[in-house]
């Protein structure tokens, strides 16, 4: 598939990467219909975050359809068309169970 990489500051391409594929069992593979470059992803071009790496996927909100799910995902399924938000989120986990999504213990494995 094609996406958007950052290859430095400043230096952002288009380039071909390995399509994505299910590692965790909750999660969803969306076809992305409609995108945009968000406010904070200007942090990444400008190059003021430190642990970018050169290749790095670039995007986080967008709308589009279900294309693939894990075994566990519940709540979606193929065909479903869906908005994705800045905050991506379990919703099992003790912070989302108190509304507190933007603190989600899974979304980054390596936070
Ligand atoms: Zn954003
Ligand atoms: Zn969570």
């Amino acid at each position: 598939m094609k996406a958007v990489c950052w290859h430095g500051a400043k230096d952002v391409r288009v380039d071909n990467v390995p399509d994505p594929k299910i590692l965790n069992p909750r999660d969803a593979i969306i076809r992305i219909t409609s995108t945009a470059i968000c406010g904070s992803d200007l942090h990444l071009y400008d190059g003021f975050i430190p642990t970018m790496k050169s290749g790095d996927i670039l995007g986080h909100e967008f709308m589009g359809e279900v294309v693939e799910v894990g075994s566990e995902t519940q709540n979606l399924k193929i065909g479903d068309r869906v908005v994705v938000p800045f905050t991506i989120s379990c919703g099992n986990c003790f912070f989302c169970q108190r509304d507190l999504w933007s603190l989600c213990d899974n979304t980054n494995p390596n936070g």
